[in-house]
């Protein structure tokens, strides 16, 4: 029997891009201006063209602007580079967004690090990670998926000061800047690697869980405080016959099992899926805040 209350991320996204869509209005009333985002796009793989086709039309839904370059697989490091510094220069383009893998002979930190720190999205850059890190810094933005986990729990009104938290994974874009937002909210933070003792009882003391780690439903009902909040990153595809694909979509956590003991949990998929595009909708809008503010 399910315990615990749904965290509708399909929902709460919802909201978001409402909000957004409204904040949009108001800039363009008040600066005759539009926010917007330049995709950068290198290379043919199928799945990079799906999130960019859906980054583009979740901006259009909001009213952001969506500018686009794709390149050739075989574009070079500098024609990478240079499509990135005119769109740092573009006053017209809030955020500039590279997609991910690019191909291997291209530097990906190079290119990464190549992006203006107001323009920077998805929030990689190593002096938005390091404003993270910092007391008394803040970041101009933050990465889009553990920021979606945080707004997640703050609008599902779970209490982080003071409590002790479980991240599971410790990567870049996930794991790592989720712990720094936990902690800047006040909670006690453990993360949880691939070489940590004893992860299950680490989680099991935990008031509120965040899993990335990327193992089909690594995460059992016995790793679940009673009364937890329990934030599942994870998308893994397991086979399954009796699906008409063949497959099915599981998350970090045992849903069935974690959903009886916790007070809250997001569903896989509907939970933090839909939250990553949303703030990333919500990182565009706040850098045409600013660039807008400041007269630019
Ligand atoms: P990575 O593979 O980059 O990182 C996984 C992390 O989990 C690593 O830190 C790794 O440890 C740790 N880990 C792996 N196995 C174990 C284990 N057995 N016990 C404890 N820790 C372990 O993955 P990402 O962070 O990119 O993604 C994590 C998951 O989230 C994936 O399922 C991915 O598909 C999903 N995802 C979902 C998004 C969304 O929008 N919902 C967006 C991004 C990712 P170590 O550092 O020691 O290797």
């Amino acid at each position: 029997a399910m315990a615990a209350k749904l965290i509708d991320g399909k929902a709460i996204a919802e909201d978001i891009r409402k909000e957004l869509k409204a904040e949009v209005e108001v800039l363009k009333a008040k600066y005759g201006k539009t926010p917007g985002l330049a995709v950068v796009l290198v290379g043919e793989r199928k799945d990079s063209q799906t999130y960019v086709r859906n980054k583009k039309k979740a901006c259009e839904e909001v009213g952001i602007v969506s500018y686009g370059t794709d390149l050739p697989e075989t574009a070079s490091e500098e024609e990478v580079l240079k499509v990135v510094a005119d769109y740092n220069a573009d006053p017209s383009v809030h955020g500039i967004l590279v997609q991910l893998p690019l191909p291997k002979h291209i530097d990906e930190q190079r290119v990464l690090d190549a992006i203006s720190i107001e323009k920077d999205v998805d929030g990689f850059h190593p002096l938005n990670i390091g404003a993270l890190a910092m007391r008394g810094r803040d970041p101009l933005f933050v990465p889009c998926t553990p920021k979606g986990c945080l707004e997640l729990l703050k609008r599902s009104g779970v209490q982080l000061s003071g409590k002790r938290a479980a991240v599971v994974g410790r990567s870049n874009i996930v794991g790592m800047p989720a712990a720094l937002l936990l902690q800047r909210e006040d909670a006690t933070v453990t993360v949880i690697h691939s070489r940590t003792p004893d992860a299950q009882r680490i989680c099991a003391e935990a008031d509120i869980i965040i899993a990335a780690c990327g193992k089909a439903e690594m995460v059992e009902g016995d790793w679940v405080k009673e009364g937890a909040a329990v934030i599942d990153v994870g998308i893994n595809a397991v086979d399954d016959p009796s699906a008409k694909r063949g497959y099915r979509l599981v998350g970090d956590v045992n849903f069935a099992q974690a959903a009886e003991r916790a007070e809250c949990i997001t569903p896989v998929p509907g939970g933090v899926g839909p939250m990553t595009i949303a703030m990333l909708l919500r990182n565009c809008v706040d850098g045409a805040t600013r660039a807008f503010a400041a007269g630019h």
